[in-house]
Parts: C-alpha cells; sequence; structure tokens
C-alpha cells in the first residue's frame, strides 16, 4: 500500500535532525511492505484534505518560524479539515507551536498559528534544555514511555480539557510546571521531543504509520513486530539520561 506523507515547510523546519522521523517512517512501513511517499509541502503547495494520510512539521528556531507562520497558518483550513477527516499528523517543537494558536517568541512577536492544537505558546528568558522521558496512553490500557531531547524557550499552556500527549516523568514538557508534555487531537500528535524522536521511539512511529493506513483503509492494521532491540537499546539510554540528568535550566 501506497502511505501519502505531507511534510510540511521540511526546508525551514528540520532543526536536531528532525528529517531523521521521516526516514524511520519510510525504513518501518516497508519492511511491511508498504510503501512511503513523501511529498513536500510550502507556502506554494495546497493542502487538499484527503490527499495526504500523515502530515509531518520538524522543528526550528524563532527565525525560521518567523519566516513560515504567516505561509502555514494561511494552510490552517485545509490542515484542519485533513485531520477532521482522519489524517495523522506528528509535529515537533517549533512546528508543534505553530499548529497551536499562536507563538509569541523570543522578540515579543506574535506568530499566527494554525490553531489545530488547543494551546498557545510564548518564549521564557530560559531555554528548556535536556533530556525528557514521559509516560504516555495514546490507546487505553497501553501505557507506554517516550524518551527525547528537548530544547525551546518557548512555554506551551493547553486550553482547558485539552489532551497531553504525555505526562512528564523527567524534564521540563510544555511548560515546566503543569508536570504535562505535548498535545494530542485524534490522530494529530504534537510534542517538544528532538533526537529525532522516531528512532528511539519504535512505538509511535508504527502508532503514526497505523493512523496512516487507517486514514487510507479505514481500518488499523496489526503490524507483525520488528526486530527492535537496537531501537530498545536507543531508547533505554535516553530514558536512563533523562532519569539521571533531566531538564536543567
Ligand atoms: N524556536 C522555538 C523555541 O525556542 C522552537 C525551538 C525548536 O524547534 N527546537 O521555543
Amino acid at each position: 500500500m501506497k502511505i501519502v506523507v505531507g511534510h510540511l515547510f521540511p526546508d525551514y523546519l528540520n532543526i536536531y535532525a528532525d528529517r531523521g522521523n521521516m526516514a524511520v517512517l519510510a525504513r518501518r512501513a516497508a519492511w511491511r511492505g508498504h510503501e512511503v511517499e513523501v511529498r513536500g509541502l510550502g507556502a506554494d503547495n495546497a493542502v487538499r484534505p484527503g490527499e495526504h494520510d500523515l502530515y509531518y512539521i520538524g522543528g526550528g528556531q524563532d527565525r525560521e518560524q518567523e519566516l513560515v507562520a504567516p505561509a502555514l497558518a494561511a494552510h490552517g483550513e485545509g490542515i484542519h479539515a485533513a485531520v477532521d477527516g482522519g489524517a495523522a499528523l506528528l509535529a515537533v517543537c517549533g512546528g508543534y507551536q505553530l499548529l497551536g494558536r499562536f507563538y509569541r517568541d523570543q522578540s515579543g512577536d506574535e506568530l499566527p498559528g494554525v490553531g489545530l492544537f488547543p494551546l498557545h505558546t510564548v518564549a521564557g528568558e530560559r531555554r528548556m534544555i535536556g533530556d525528557v522521558l514521559l509516560e504516555c496512553e495514546l490507546e487505553p490500557g497501553d501505557r507506554r514511555t517516550l524518551a527525547g531531547f528537548e530544547n525551546h524557550a518557548g512555554r506551551t499552556y493547553l486550553d482547558g480539557g485539552a489532551e497531553p500527549l504525555g505526562r512528564v516523568v523527567a524534564g521540563f514538557g510544555n511548560d515546566g510546571e503543569t508536570g504535562y508534555e505535548g498535545c494530542r487531537v485524534g490522530r494529530a500528535v504534537g510534542t517538544y521531543l528532538h533526537g529525532p524522536l522516531l528512532p528511539r521511539n519504535a512505538w509511535l512511529a508504527d502508532w503514526l504509520l497505523s493512523q496512516a493506513i487507517a486514514h487510507r483503509t479505514g481500518e488499523v492494521p496489526t503490524f507483525e513486530p520488528l526486530e527492535d532491540d537496537l531501537e530498545a537499546e536507543a531508547h533505554e539510554v535516553s530514558a536512563r539520561r533523562a532519569r539521571t540528568r533531566g531538564g536543567r535550566y
């Protein structure tokens, strides 16, 4: 089966090797006999609901975010309709911030967001940097951990009733205070975790792929497990670093 991925502003939002997330999705899909076609979506492309099974947007410094925010916000209607129509989505850090209502950056400029995630973000003085470990439950009863690296000035505030991606076991998370990290709306997930995220969190890569296939076929597939010893080891190294170091100002 062909899974079509819309990669939003790949030339601007691609910090801390976030592009590696695309490589993981493509390989894990191929190991199950599926093909992933990645299509770049920039200012001049249209976001047509139904055309993409999964959207991806990476992180970036305030400068790159300022450059893309107006054009990304202009895609808001299409992104909302696509996710309402069951497309999956992964947004990392700067991309995650711009899929909220707005991001007020370190120079005090308020960048417009897409408003997909019920949240807003305000940059603070000190950057939140360090290894992070989360506890997640994307599917009822299926508790998993996510490990990664965060580096953001933004403090992200979820609206009341919004669903976080996970609970912070170690690190800062959305704002360094509430103890939660990321946000989830249906098949869309936003997070601060770089690394890149997916090589060390194989279960999330498979979850996103299964949601993307469900968008195409109407059914969530059950994947055969893969030989994930290396991925599990990478996860453990990252989780151990988070437990010993945690976040630090
Ligand atoms: N520029 C944003 C911040 O500092 C996002 C950074 C990132 O994507 N790593 O919070």
